[in-house]
C-alpha cells in the first residue's frame, strides 16, 4: 500500500490511506539538518540585514546569496555529477519554507535556485552544464527567468521576441523585450524565450554581457521592494548557437515544466509565511493590553488565532503531501537512463494540477492569515515598524506570479478532464455514479469510536459532490465545458478543498497514535476546524456550480443533495478553536 504511485488528480476518485502520505513528521535527520542550517543562516546572516535588503542594497544581497552558496543552499537541485547535492523535493520545499521570513531575500533566493537555474539543470546539455552550473551553485553567477513580455503575460506563448540565425550560422540574433524579470538587476545568466523564425518558441541561455543585451531600470513596486524586477531588452542580441537550450520549438515544455516547480515552491514559501505570521500574531496578542487584559484573552482574537493556526497546519500539510507525491514518482526513475531528465519532467508534469492546487491554496491562505494577523495588531499593523505591514504588501504578488491564480485554477479541472478523456482516470464512470448519489443522497451513520471517522466520511461525500458537479457541467456543456470559465473556477475550488482536507486528515491520523496527550488534543482540534472550513467553502462552490448549470427542474434536487452530503455537524467546534488559540498563545509560534 505504501508503495502506491498515484496518478495526477487520482485523489479525486480514490481512497487514500494515511500511510501513503508524506508529512513533515516523516522528515529524515538529513532533511531536518538542512532545515536547521537554513534557519541558522537566516537568523544570523539574513534577518539582521532586512532593512538593507528592503533599500535594494543588491551588493549585500548577492554577497549573502553567495554565503548561502558556501553552505550548499544553492546546490540542492544540482545533479551530483556536477558537484551538487541533488536532494529530494521535500528538502527543497523545506528550505523554501524556511526562507519565507526573509521577504525579498527569499524571492531572490528562490528565483535563482528555482526558475533561474532549473531550466539549465533539466534541459541543458553536458557542455552547457559544465560551463554554467558550478558558477550558479556557488552564487558566483546568479540566474533569472525571462518569459513574460509587455504584451504576453498569462498568454506567454504568444511572445513577440524573435530569434534569427545569423548568416554565418554562429549566433541567434534576439530582438524583443521581457517584462518584470526577477533578479534582472544583478543576474548574470537569463533563460530567455524567443521565437525562432517568428514561429518556434525556444529557450536560450543569455549571458548578460552578450552584445545587445540591456537591463532596464528597477520597477517601483508595492511589495517585495528589496527584490529586483526589471525589463530585459534584447536589441540584436548576439547569442551563440551553443546557448540554445533544449530543442528549437520545444521552449514551451521548458517554460511550463519549470513553472510547475515554481508553483510548488511558492506553496512552500507561503507555508513559511503563515508560520511566521502565526508567531507574530500570537506574541502580539499576549503583550498588547486593552481593557486591562491582554487582547489574546478576547474570544474575537482567540478565534483569529485558531484559524491562523489551523491554516498554518493545512498549508504545511498540502505542501508536503505534494512533495511526497513528487518524490515517490521521481524515485522510481532509473538514474542511469539517458533520458533521465525527460522522465523527471514527466513525473513533475503528472502532478501539474496538484502543483497548481498548492500554489492557489497556500497563496490564498497566506492572504487570509496575514490579513487577520494585521487585524490583531490593530493600528500598529498599519505601521511599518511591525513586520506584518511588510508581509501584507509582500504577500500580494504570490497570487499573481508563477501563473495568476485564475490561470492556475483553470489548469486544475482542465487537467482532470483531460486525464479523464485520455482514459488515464475513470472520470466518466465516477461522475455518473456521483450524479446519482447527489440526486438521491444517503448519509450513512459513522461510528464516532474510530478516529476522524466523521471527517473521513465527510471527505468521501465532498468528493462525490465535486464529481457530481463536474458531471452536471459536462452534461450541460459537453466538450465546451473547457471554455466555461466561471464553472471551471468553482470546480477548481472544490478540488482544492478536497486535496487540502485530505492532506490534513491523513496527516493528523498518521501522527495521532504516537502523539502526546496535548498533541492529540491539538490534532483533533485542527481536523475539526479545517473540516468545518472546507465543508463550508466546498458547499458554497458546489451550490454555485448547481446554480450555473441546473435548470428549474433540477436545481432543487441538486441543492438538496449538496446540503445533505455536504453537512458536517462539527459538534465541539468552539472548544476546538479555543484549544488551538490557547496553544498559539502559549507557544507564540507554530506548534505542530
Ligand atoms: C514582481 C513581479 C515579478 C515577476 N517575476 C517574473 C519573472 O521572474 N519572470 C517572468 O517571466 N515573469 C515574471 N513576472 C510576470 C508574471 O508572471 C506575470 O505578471 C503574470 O504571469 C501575469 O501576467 P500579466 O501581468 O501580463 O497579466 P495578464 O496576463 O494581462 O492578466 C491580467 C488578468 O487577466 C486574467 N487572465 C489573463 N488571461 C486569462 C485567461 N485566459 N482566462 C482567465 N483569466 C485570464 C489574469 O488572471 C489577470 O487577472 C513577474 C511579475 C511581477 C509583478
Amino acid at each position: 500500500m505504501a508503495d502506491r504511485i498515484f496518478k495526477g488528480c487520482e485523489f479525486m476518485m480514490t481512497e487514500v490511506d494515511c500511510s501513503e502520505v508524506f508529512t513533515p513528521e516523516n522528515f529524515t535527520d538529513e532533511q531536518k539538518q538542512i532545515g536547521e542550517t537554513t534557519e541558522q543562516f537566516l537568523l544570523n546572516e539574513v534577518l539582521p540585514n532586512l532593512e538593507e535588503f528592503e533599500a535594494q542594497n543588491f551588493e549585500l544581497l548577492t554577497e549573502k546569496l553567495r554565503e548561502g552558496g558556501e553552505l550548499g543552499l544553492l546546490m540542492l537541485d544540482v545533479p551530483e555529477e556536477f558537484g551538487g547535492l541533488e536532494l529530494d523535493k521535500a528538502t527543497s520545499m523545506l528550505v523554501a519554507e524556511k526562507m519565507a521570513p526573509s521577504g525579498a531575500f527569499g524571492v531572490a533566493f528562490l528565483a535563482h535556485t528555482g526558475i533561474g537555474s532549473l531550466p539549465l539543470i533539466y534541459y541543458g546539455n553536458n557542455e552547457q552544464k559544465e560551463r554554467y552550473l558550478e558558477k550558479l551553485m556557488t552564487g558566483e553567477w546568479l540566474g533569472a527567468f525571462a518569459l513574460t513580455e509587455p504584451e504576453a503575460g498569462s498568454d506567454a506563448l504568444s511572445a513577440r521576441t524573435t530569434a534569427t540565425l545569423s548568416d554565418d550560422g554562429k549566433y541567434y540574433i534576439l530582438n524583443g523585450t521581457k517584462q518584470f524579470i526577477t533578479n534582472a538587476g544583478f543576474a548574470n545568466l537569463f533563460t530567455v524565450f524567443a521565437k525562432v523564425d517568428k514561429e518556434h518558441f525556444t529557450g536560450f541561455l543569455v549571458d548578460v554581457d552578450a552584445e545587445g543585451v540591456e537591463v532596464g531600470p528597477e520597477e517601483k513596486k508595492m511589495g517585495i521592494k528589496g527584490s529586483s524586477t526589471c525589463q530585459l531588452i534584447l536589441n540584436n542580441a548576439k547569442i551563440p548557437v551553443e546557448n540554445l537550450l533544449g530543442e528549437v520549438g520545444k521552449g514551451h515544455k521548458i517554460a511550463l515544466n519549470v513553472l510547475n516547480v515554481g508553483r510548488f515552491k511558492l506553496g512552500a514559501i507561503c507555508a513559511g509565511y503563515v508560520k511566521f505570521a502565526l508567531a507574530e500574531g500570537a506574541s502580539y496578542a499576549n503583550v498588547r493590553k486593552q481593557f486591562n487584559v491582554p487582547i489574546g484573552s478576547f474570544g474575537a482574537i482567540k478565534e483569529k488565532l485558531a484559524d491562523v493556526a489551523a491554516g498554518s497546519y493545512a498549508t504545511e500539510s498540502v505542501v508536503y503531501r505534494l512533495a511526497g507525491l513528487l518524490d515517490a514518482k521521481i524515485s522510481k526513475i532509473d538514474k542511469g537512463v539517458d533520458d533521465y531528465y525527460a522522465q523527471y519532467q514527466k513525473a513533475i508534469e503528472e502532478y501539474a494540477a496538484e502543483c497548481a492546487i498548492a500554489k492557489v491554496y497556500c497563496s490564498e491562505k497566506n492572504r487570509d492569515i496575514i490579513d487577520e494577523v494585521l487585524q490583531i495588531h490593530g493600528g500598529y499593523g498599519f505601521i511599518s515598524e511591525y513586520p506584518i505591514e511588510r508581509m501584507y504588501r509582500d504577500e500580494r504578488i504570490q497570487r499573481i506570479y508563477e501563473g495568476t491564480n485564475e490561470i492556475n485554477r483553470l489548469l486544475i479541472p482542465g487537467t482532470l478532464i483531460r486525464k479523464g478523456l485520455q482514459g488515464g482516470l475513470p472520470l466518466q464512470e465516477s461522475m455518473a455514479n456521483a450524479v446519482k448519489e447527489v440526486m438521491s443522497p444517503v448519509v450513512e451513520d459513522v461510528c464516532s469510536c474510530k478516529l476522524f471517522a466523521e471527517e473521513k466520511a465527510l471527505l468521501a461525500r465532498l468528493k462525490t459532490i465535486s464529481l457530481a458537479m463536474i458531471g452536471a457541467g459536462a452534461q450541460k456543456y459537453q466538450k465546451k465545458l473547457q471554455s466555461e470559465q466561471e464553472i471551471l473556477l468553482a470546480v477548481a475550488d472544490m478540488m482544492i478543498q478536497v486535496f487540502a482536507l485530505e492532506a490534513v486528515v491523513l496527516r493528523a491520523e498518521k501522527d495521532h497514535s504516537n502523539a502526546s496527550a496535548v498533541r492529540k488534543q491539538n490534532l483533533e482540534a485542527v481536523v475539526k476546524v479545517c473540516a468545518f472550513d472546507v465543508a463550508d467553502n466546498l458547499n458554497r462552490a458546489a451550490r454555485k456550480v448547481a446554480a450555473f448549470v441546473a435548470g428549474e427542474t433540477e436545481i432543487e434536487t441538486y441543492m438538496n443533495g449538496i446540503d445533505k452530503l455536504g453537512r458536517y455537524s462539527a459538534v465541539g467546534l468552539l472548544d476546538a478553536k479555543r484549544t488551538l488559540a490557547a496553544a498559539a498563545l502559549e507557544n507564540e509560534k507554530y506548534f505542530f
